[in-house]
């Protein structure tokens, strides 16, 4: 079949792609080997965040970084081999760490994030997926005084931006969340951001209200994408599709595709793994809440406590090896009534991570008729709507919401 667009992975970014497409009267064709949201953008902490000026960056202390390199951090696991490997991304990853580049970085993502509330709202409104969502922010605990000066050392730039961070005492903490547990020193509670019970349900939703408009989601293998003329063919299970662009959203698998195509970008992958647990006593949530030092984030879930973990760098396809999930475990439990696991199995995902930390939203280099739609770390999530609008935008020539040039894959040239 013909058709005007084929967008490669139905994650969240993919999805929302497709679907700002479609609303614009473009046929558009979704393929995945799976079904929407069920790898990435199912399995994370369901923040969408409005607030994270700063990014998870590179340790730039001496004594933060030997806690790494010792296990002593639970946020942050490695693997030998895959350190190796890593050594010129890492090192990129280090200089854009630096104090002056975090401030570009600030300024660059807060032209996403501005939009990242109101573009999702749009979309869960129009996909009927509004229950889903809750406003109320998210609470992050510290359990140490530095813990918690490092956080307030991020007041001036947020409130810089008009964003709500306030420094509030364990007591109010506990009269937010009743079943916490007084086991930290102080919390800050961030308002602005919203969250989700199910980020893959969100996902299926926004590709169901796709199908809705038109749009064909469909099982294919995006490996077999090829040239056919000026356009593009990909295979597919009800067969080949013909389009003369294609967007390209595979998450952590976008370098199998690019490479061969010679579009060469830095992407790695940063693992993190979720459990889910049934809370005791009638315990319950009603925000996302990060314990900073503990390294790990709760948010109540339609299956349950979800804990998510830091950062773990390993090859995306080594084995599971989830000791964040073991360290972290036992300090949720002292921090909330946690039960039983509700899985046998942990659940591994990987972060599609750019070393600048920003994604690449734009045309690929080199390869007419394709857009990449990548990268989006830490807020792929959060950002998948407002990528999707400013993506279509692009595409279709009308003059972007925001300036696209701080995510084009060319800063990598
Ligand atoms: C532990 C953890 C916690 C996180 N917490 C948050 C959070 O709270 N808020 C937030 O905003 N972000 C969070 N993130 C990040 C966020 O989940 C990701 O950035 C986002 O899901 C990436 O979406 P994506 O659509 O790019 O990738 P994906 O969701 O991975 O989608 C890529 C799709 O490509 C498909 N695909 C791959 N290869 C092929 C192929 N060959 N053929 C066909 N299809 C293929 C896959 O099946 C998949 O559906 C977290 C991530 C992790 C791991």
């Amino acid at each position: 079949m013909k058709t005007d667009t084929i967008v490669l992975g139905a994650g969240i970014v993919g999805t929302s792609v497709a679907h700002h497409l479609a609303q614009r009267g473009r046929a558009v064709v979704l393929v995945d080997r799976r079904g929407p949201g069920e790898e990435t953008s199912y399995g994370n902490a369901g923040l969408v965040e409005r607030a994270s000026l700063y990014p998870v960056a590179f340790p730039r202390k001496l004594s933060a970084l030997v806690d790494v390199a010792l296990g002593r951090n639970p946020a942050a696991n490695y693997h030998w081999d895959a350190l190796v490997r890593l050594v010129p991304w890492m090192f990129a990853y280090w200089r854009a760490s630096a104090p002056a580049r975090l401030l570009d970085y600030a300024r660059h993502m807060e032209k996403l994030l501005a939009f990242s509330i109101d573009e999702h709202d749009r979309l869960a409104r129009a996909a009927g997926a509004t229950h889903f969502f809750r406003e109320g922010g998210w609470l992050k605990l510290y359990r140490t005084e530095a813990g918690l000066d490092v956080e307030r050392s991020e007041f001036p730039l947020a409130h810089s931006y008009g964003l709500s961070a306030r420094e509030i005492s364990v007591d109010e903490a506990l009269a937010m969340e009743p079943s916490l547990r007084p086991v930290f020193h102080g919390a800050v509670i961030w308002s602005d951001p919203h969250s989700v019970s199910s980020p893959g349900g969100v996902t299926q939703a926004y590709a169901a209200h796709f199908a809705e408009l038109g749009g064909q989601v469909r099982k294919g293998d995006a490996g077999s994408l090829a040239r056919l003329g000026a356009g593009w063919t990909v295979m597919t299970e009800e067969g080949s599709v013909e389009a003369p662009e294609v967007v390209v959203a595979l998450g952590p698998w976008a370098m199998d595709l690019l490479r061969p195509f010679g579009v060469n970008l830095p992407l790695q992958v940063k693992r993190g793994y979720h459990m889910h647990y049934h809370a005791e006593g009638g315990a319950s949530l009603s925000r996302p809440v990060l314990d900073e030092e503990g390294g790990y984030v709760i948010t109540p879930m339609v299956g349950g406590i979800r804990l998510t973990t830091g950062v773990e760098f390993a090859r995306r396809d080594a084995p599971k090896s989830p000791v964040q999930l073991e360290k972290t475990e036992p300090l949720a439990r002292g921090l909330f009534p946690l039960g039983a696991r509700a899985e046998a199995e942990p659940w591994m995902g990987s972060r599609p991570a750019f070393p600048d930390m920003l994604p690449v939203i734009g045309p690929a280099p080199g390869q007419r008729g394709m857009w990449l739609a990548i990268g989006h770390q830490h807020l792929g999530f959060t950002l998948g709507p407002i990528t999707g609008r400013l993506l279509a935008e692009m595409m279709d020539g009308e003059t972007p919401c925001t300036d696209p040039a701080p995510f084009s894959a060319e800063r990598f040239a």
